[in-house]
Order: structure tokens, then sequence, then C-alpha cells
């Protein structure tokens, strides 16, 4: 369409940067023709040239003159308004760089999926009559045939799918270049368009009412009050409308035209009058703080800890009123919001009238790309969401509010790895707007950062109503065996305990990890996981091997045969014990209504929000689960809670195991005495006397906090030092191995600190990762360790701009939260 020019002889054409979804490190810069000069700007999306190919782009920069030689013209824009402002953009961009994550692949995942228009390559066979082919090879000729078959052509993954003996390129390309066969670019729209209705408004100059049938003038007379209604609209208010209406049409006095309209993420209720709630005066001491905050519109974070049930939520709703009182927006992040339709519900009750997007994985495209227009318009200023939603693009954000900070689904562990509760805080700093971060567990990184005072501290530290909290019972699982010595599932007391509630009609929760993957070793006799002396994490079991490894640096031993700490001779394999506990609950009590929460139990759509209803009804009697139902609900039956193995985080190859299982338990806890009754919960464990455990039986949060600090900083791991993963897989193990083991040399060459001492960032590794295969490929890892960020990030980049070969794939998992 546009011509390839020579920039230098039109000085005034307009250049564009284009981030384009592709694994590149910076944009590209494109010239834009003079017909679409007026509209391009920063946030729309563009088609362009690349290669041969047409790709959409986000524009991210507009310039005067071109930084590079040879530039192509963009072929269109693709949007009326921008999806982005520069504001947005900026944090985007930050977030880019600092996940080391090329910015064209940032923005295609946090826009709305199915916008982009993707181009589609066939291949067709040309009109081949005239040629013998007897010569071509045997697949050449299979392929000519099947294209002949098919006069529109065939995608390359359709061809090979046809013919599935090995891959066809090669033949394709000499198919093509022998005139043959041609390949053909066409471009698919994307799935996700405008919705649109029929408008019905008075024509101009209509003629006078006259002469109109009742029915009629009853239409007219409501398209006088209200300006103009859509066909929805009239259907709703007259029944059956559209004869009457084409008639009015006829006669001139109506017209019709289209507007648009939006799909919504949040379904009309039936709206109750609010519950007025008196606020306690920790929690009025919080909101002035917060308030104080927002008024001064300057950066600042809060990390607000209470107790579960202390009143969290409703702090966050009154700063939530101010700023939407005052017209800025705000975000309100939650862990999984799917696992949490009880909060929607909350909110909804509590901001009656106001429009909300929620934003989550369960929402449809359509839906999801309206909320997003929406936002960035303005027309909705209350954005509700799981980790996503921290890119909302909301105009005038002023407060973003981050649930249960301390949970690790703030983290995304594929793609962009990026801690939506990090970014958070950056946001916040970058829009000089109020972070409240909230738990009742809080991250032990935010203590931290509260005592180096970078965050300002806000507590509730009772329970609403000086509700109780729950009794913690820890149970030795060491002593807990039957009759045939083997160890149990359920210990004697929880088995009581059971049977105690079911008899008194009050439910309770059973809670597993079931994560999966890991076995570690462990000796019974003194309740110790078997663990690496460099690192203090438990080592895991390679059986093939039969070896134990540390999966930080690859330390390995042969699997003893007695434990090295009391020389015990029974070490077991952990894990297999938990699969049995539904079994096992079946046969102890035939008469109960079971039912299990996991992600096995959950995959359909609504599966959640069902189990919890039903549980909520009282239809269940026991809800056996894994970490999803330590979210947020809240059951006022629920009397019992019982912890099946603590053991299982406990020994997680991860140097917070011990704060998550604090973090666990705590939070399990807290899901019982929810109402008026008082709960028990029961902790089942082989390690009675861990810290965590014993601080967790005793509610004991700045006791653990003390003594995990403690640890930390002996080992140097965070918060009092910053971690980058190097995840690197190669699907030739040979090579790969090498190239893993080149490039942890060179990083240590690299960190070598030059007037001695020790190195400017510790290099862990390389080992072999969790997982040592996925999909054939071999994966290894090597972390970084420093307190010194700026030479942290440094060294990654480095390795991955030289360690990025054809056999070797390196990605970063920066902050990383699992290993
Ligand atoms: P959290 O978020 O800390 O778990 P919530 O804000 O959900 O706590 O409060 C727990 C329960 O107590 C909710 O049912 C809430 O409506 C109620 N509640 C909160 N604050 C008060 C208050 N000041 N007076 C009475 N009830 C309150
Ligand atoms: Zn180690």
């Amino acid at each position: 369409m546009f011509q390839r020019r020579n920039p230098r002889t039109f000085p005034l054409l307009m250049y564009v940067k284009i981030a384009i979804n592709i694994p590149a490190d910076s944009p590209f810069t494109y010239s834009v023709p003079d017909p679409l000069r007026g509209c391009a700007d920063v946030g729309k999306r563009a088609l362009v040239p690349f290669g041969s190919r047409r790709l959409t782009g986000y524009i991210v920069g507009v310039l005067d003159g071109p930084d590079v030689d040879n530039v192509r013209d963009i072929l269109e824009i693709l949007d009326t308004d921008p999806l982005f402002s520069s504001d947005d953009l900026a944090f985007y961009s930050w977030a880019a760089s600092y996940y080391h994550y090329p910015l064209g692949k940032a923005l295609h995942e946090i826009l709305p999926g199915g916008i982009n228009l993707t181009s589609d390559r066939r291949y067709v066979a040309l009109d081949v009559s005239a040629t013998p082919l007897n010569s071509l090879p045997e697949r050449q000729k299979n392929i000519l045939e099947r294209l002949k078959a098919s006069p529109k052509g065939m995608s390359l993954s359709r061809l090979q799918s046809l013919l599935a003996n090995g891959p066809i390129r090669k033949d394709l390309s000499a198919l093509v270049s022998a005139n043959l066969v041609t390949t053909l670019e066409c471009l698919k729209s994307p799935d996700v368009r405008k919705k649109t209705e029929q408008l019905v408004s008075l024509a101009v100059g209509r003629p006078s009412n006259a002469r109109l049938s009742e029915r009629q003038k009853e239409i007219v007379a409501y398209l006088e009050r209200k300006g103009a209604a859509g066909v929805d609209e009239l259907r709703a208010c007259f029944g059956s409308h559209s004869p009457v209406v084409r008639q009015l049409l006829k006669k001139g006095v109506v017209a019709l035209s289209h507007r648009e309209v939006y799909r919504s993420s949040t379904e009309p209720r039936e709206m109750r009058p609010d519950r007025q709630i008196q606020l306690n005066d920790d929690q009025v001491a919080a909101v002035n703080a917060l308030k104080a905050g927002l008024t001064r519109k300057k950066f600042l974070s809060c990390l607000l800890h209470g107790v579960t049930g202390s009143g969290k939520t409703e702090v966050y709703f009154s700063a939530m009123d101010h700023v939407l009182a005052t017209g800025g927006g705000a975000l309100y992040l939650v862990p999984e919001i799917g696992l949490t339709p009880q909060l929607l519900h909350r909110v909804q009750q509590r901001f009656q009238g106001e429009e909300i997007a929620v934003l989550h994985s369960d929402i449809g495209r359509g839906v999801r790309y309206d909320n997003w227009r929406r936002i960035q318009k303005g027309e909705i200023r209350l954005v509700i969401g799981a980790r996503s939603a921290v890119f909302a693009p909301v105009p005038d954000l002023r407060l973003i509010i981050v649930d249960e900070e301390h949970d690790s689904s703030y983290k995304q562990d594929v793609r962009m790895r990026y801690s939506a509760r990090d970014l958070a805080v950056v946001r916040a700093k970058m829009s000089s707007a109020v972070v409240v971060l909230g738990s009742a567990t809080p991250d032990i990184r935010s203590v931290y950062s509260v005592r180096r005072g970078k965050y300002t501290s806000l507590s509730l530290p009772r329970r609403v109503e000086n509700r109780p909290l729950p009794e913690v019972e820890v149970v030795d699982m060491k002593v807990q065996r039957d009759g045939n010595g083997q160890f149990q599932v359920l210990s004697d007391a929880l088995q009581s305990a059971l049977h105690r509630t079911f008899s008194e009609r009050r439910q309770a929760i059973l809670f597993l990890n079931r994560r999966g993957f890991h076995t570690f070793l462990f000796c019974p006799e003194c309740g110790n996981a078997l663990s690496c002396p460099n690192c203090s994490v438990s080592l895991t079991l390679h059986a093939k091997a039969n070896q134990l490894r540390c999966h930080y640096c690859d330390y390995s031993v042969s699997t003893p045969s007695f434990c090295p700490t009391c020389h015990g001779r029974d070490i077991q394999f952990f894990g297999a014990g938990t699969e049995r506990l539904e079994d096992e609950i079946k046969m102890t009590f035939p008469q109960i209504r079971t039912s299990r929460m996991d992600r096995d139990t959950t995959t359909a759509r609504g599966a959640h929000a069902r189990i919890l209803r039903d549980f909520d009804r009282h239809e269940i009697d026991l809800l056996i689960g894994t970490q999803m139902i330590t979210k947020g609900h809240d059951f006022s039956n629920v009397t019992l809670v019982g912890v099946i193995s603590a053991d299982t985080s406990l020994n997680l190859p991860d140097f917070r195991a011990a704060e998550r299982t604090f973090q666990l338990l705590a939070q399990v806890s807290g899901r019982g005495g929810r109402g008026p009754e008082k709960a028990q919960v029961i902790i089942q464990t082989f390690n009675p006397d861990h810290y965590a455990i014993l601080r967790a039986k005793d509610h004991d949060y700045s006791g653990f906090i003390e003594e995990e600090l403690r640890i930390r900083k002996s080992l140097n791991y965070p918060p009092f030092s910053r971690m980058i993963n190097l995840q690197l897989s190669s699907l030739n193990q040979d090579r790969g191995r090498q190239e893993v083991d080149e490039l942890g040399r060179r990083a240590r060459t690299w960190s070598r600190n030059p007037s001695g001492g020790a190195p400017v960032v510790e290099v862990i590794g390389p080992a072999e990762a969790p997982i040592a295969r996925i999909k054939n490929r071999h994966r290894w890892q090597i972390l970084l360790k420093s307190d010194n960020i700026h030479a942290l990030h440094s060294l990654a980049r480095h390795l991955i701009l030289s360690g990025q070969t054809k056999t070797l794939d390196i990605k970063l998992d920066v902050d990383p939260m699992s290993f």
C-alpha cells in the first residue's frame, strides 16, 4: 500500500516506536504515512510490515526523526481511542524491564486477549498442468496433490497434520522455488469486537403527533422523555414493539442508529440497604491515616496488619469510599477472586450504584475487553481483580489495595514472571497514590520494610467484637501408630474431634497440602527431614539415581539408610499418606457428606462457587481441600479445622518453607471461629517442636518474625538480599549441561570482587531443576543472590544476553517465589 521511502529525503515525516509481540529486545521504528498522521498516538494498535509478514504492534513512542535507516511505513492504525495512557505505559515499561521481559510481549499479555489481527499464511498450488511432475520426490508430489484438492490453500500446520511423516517445511520451500506452489497471506480479524445495539431516537423535523395511534404515541412520549432508547430497553418497557417502531420509521417520526453497548463482569443483584457499621477505634485510626495520605496525593505505602476477622476489609472500604467520593479511581487486588464470590457481593452491597469491573481469568474475553475500555475512559473507577488487575488502565489512580499481600498467587510463574504485590507498590509510587498491603500474616519483607521506615505500619490487633481466636492443638504424629505399626493419617485427637463436631451438627474443614512432585525423606523418630548442609533447605529424593539432592546448589548424597541426626533406621518417604485421606474419611464417617476442593475438582467454570455455596448452606458437613480453602471464606458454622500434615509445606525445598508454614497454619486457623461459637484447630505434625508450628499454635506472629529474621540474616536470604533465578533448559542434555556450566563459570568470574572478599553477587549452582525434564527439555537453574540490586540485575542481563544460544534457553525469574 505505502512505498518504502528513504527517510532522509522526507525530514518532516512522523515516526513511531512500535512494540511487537516477539522476543525482541526493544521496540521498532516505523514511519507514519500522511493520511494516518493525525491519529498515531501512544497506546493504539498499529498494523505493521515485519519481514514478509504483517503484525499488530502497539505504539509506545512518537519521534520527530528516524533513529535508524530504512524505516518502513505502518499500514494502518487499528484503534480510535488508545488502549492505555502514557502513564500506564511508563508503568508497563518499568515492569517489562525489571522482569527482563520484552516490552511487546509484556503488552500483549497485559492487554485483553483476542484484539490482535493475526496473519495467516497459506500455501496454494499454482496451475501445474503443463509441468511434468514425475521427477519430483514422493513427498513433494503428495504435498502438491493435497494442495490441488484445496483451492483456497492450506496452512503449514494443517498440511503437516495431514502428512504425518516428518517436517515438510523443506519440501514446501522446494515447491515454492520451483514455482509450483505459492504462499498467500491473509489477515484474520480479532475475535473480540465491539458489541452494538440499535438505538431508536426521534427524527429531526418529524411530523406532528396528531395522526399517530395510541401505541405509537406512547413510544414517542417515552422517547421525548428519554431522548433515545435502545431496543432492549423498549422491549422491557413495551413488550413487542418492533412493528410499532417500523411504522414510526416509515412515517419519519423516529430514526435508527447504532450505539456501543458494554458487556459487564458483574451481575445485577438484589440490594438490601447496607448494614451500617460503626468502625472501632483501631479501624478509625487506620482509616484516618489512609485518608490523610489520600488527601496529600503523595506516595504512601502502608502495611495493614490485622488478624483474620479484625475488620481489615471495612478499612479498605472506607478508604475506597473516600477515593470515589473525591473523583479518583481505586484498584482492589485479591489473591484469587474466582474463589471469593462472597467478597464481590459484599463490595456490590457496599458500593451500590457504583460501576465495578471484575478482572480475573474466569471472565470472558468480550467482557474483559469492554471492562478494559470503560476503565480506560474513566467510566468505571472501581476495579477488583486477581493479580493481572494491577495493570488495569485506571486514570487518576489514587488507591491500590493488596489484600492477603503475603499470598504466593500474586506471583505469576509463567511468561512474564511478575509479582502483582510488588508491582502494586511501584505503581502507587509512579502514580503518587496510596497502597495498602493487608494481611493477618504479612510477608516478612513487608515487616522489614516497616522497620526500615519504608512502609507505614497500621494495625488491627483485635478481632471484631472480641471474638476469640481458636484454640490450637498440636498433635505429635510420631506416636500415632495403628495396630500394625503404620503411621495414622487421622490422629485419635482429630478423629474424636470430628465425631464431636458432626454429632453437634456443626461443620469441619480438613486441610491437606498436596503440592505434588516433591518427595523428601524424613525420620519419624526425630521428625527431621534430611536437608542441605549448605542451603538449609530440605533435600529432594531423586529415585532413579538413588540420591538426595539440593535444588539450590546441586549438593547430593546417596540415600542414607539411617537418619544422620538421630541414627534412626526407620527413614520414610513422605507424601503417600495424604492420598489415603479421603478413603479413610469415608470409612470412618460413612454417613458424613464430604466434598473436596482442589485444582482437580474445580476446573469447571463456577465449580468453586458451587462447592462453597453448598458448604455455606450446610449441604456438606466436611470440606477437604488444599490451599484454596484457606482464602477468605467466612463460614460461621465451622467449629473444627484440621491440618492433616504441617510437614508437607515445612519441608518444601524453599528457604521460605517456615514462613509459608506459619502463614498457612495461621490462615487455616482463621477459617474457624467466624461465628459466635469458639472453634478448635488441630495440627498434625512430625515436628511438634518446630518454631513455625509452636508460634502458629500461640498465634504469635511477631515472635515468629523475630526468629525467622534472625535465620534469614545469618544465611543472607531475602529480605536481606535479593534473588534472581535463571531457569535454563535444553533439548540436548550434554550440550545443555556444558553450556550451563560455562554460564555458571562466567557468572562467577563476573561477580568476582576486584578487591578480594565476598563476591558482589553470590552464584549458587548450577543445579538440576526440581523437575529435571519437561517435554523432553532438560532443566537446570542458577540462583543469583545479592544485596546489591543493581549488580544483581546487570549480571542477570549479561547472562541472558550472552548465554542464550540455539541449544540453551534462558528464562529469568526475578524475586522467585518457587524453585
Ligand atoms: P478481615 O478483612 O480482617 O478478615 P472483615 O472486615 O471481613 O475482617 O470483618 C469481619 C467481620 O466483622 C465482617 O462480617 C464485618 O462486617 C464485621 N465487622 C467489621 N468491622 C466491624 C465493626 N466495627 N463492627 C461490627 N462488625 C464489624
Ligand atoms: Zn544446597
